[in-house]
């Protein structure tokens, strides 16, 4: 992708200080979203750098992970795969825990995400990496599902935050734009 459509992308990212606490900067990926050359531009480089991934399936973290990752999915003419928060999913699921600054949160998918597919190829997508927690969580979940996650994949990564590093050990990580 070259500069210019690159700072397009960025450009229409909004930063919202002290959201939702006081000290966090908010990245509000809605002004990317209804930026219709922003959101086309970033698709459409999505789509080239995957095309020749050979995947199965898209998996998208809620909820943010679901807009980019199911538009992306039908680019590529493949499936979509939702990893939620605990107890929004109505199937028997697997589930992940992890550690916030205080307590911990969980995600899930469901038993039968993958259709049964072993050794499905997974890309990993959603708006943004901070500590790298949900995602890392994320990623054991694809590949308890017999399911292989071949990249992780973020709009935005927040680079002071280090958050690639853990999940670097398990699969390879892609950020569109990086943030210091
Ligand atoms: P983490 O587990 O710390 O990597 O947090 C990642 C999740 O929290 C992603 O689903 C993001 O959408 C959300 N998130 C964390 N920090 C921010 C931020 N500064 N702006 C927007 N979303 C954020």
């Amino acid at each position: 992708m070259s500069n210019k459509d690159l700072k397009i992308i960025k450009d229409a990212i909004r930063d919202i200080p002290d959201f939702p606490k006081p000290g966090i900067v908010f990245k509000d990926i809605t002004t990317l979203l209804n930026n219709k050359e922003a959101f086309n531009l970033l698709m459409k480089h999505l789509k080239n750098r995957y095309k020749t991934y050979n995947l199965d399936f898209i998996a998208g973290i809620d909820a943010r992970g679901f807009i980019f990752g199911a538009a992306l999915a039908q680019m590529l003419g493949i499936g979509f795969v939702p990893i939620r928060k605990k107890g929004k999913l109505p199937y028997t699921t697997i589930s992940e825990k992890y550690s916030l600054e205080y307590g911990f949160d969980e995600v899930e998918i469901h038993i039968d995400a993958f259709r049964g597919v072993k050794g499905a190829r997974v890309l990993l997508i959603d708006d943004l990496i901070a500590t790298g927690g949900t995602a890392n969580a994320a990623v054991s979940l694809i590949n308890k599902s017999d399911a292989t996650c071949v990249e992780a994949c973020f709009v935005l990564g927040l680079d002071f935050l280090n958050g690639k590093d853990t999940i670097q050990q398990k699969t390879s990580v892609y950020t569109v734009i990086e943030v210091d």
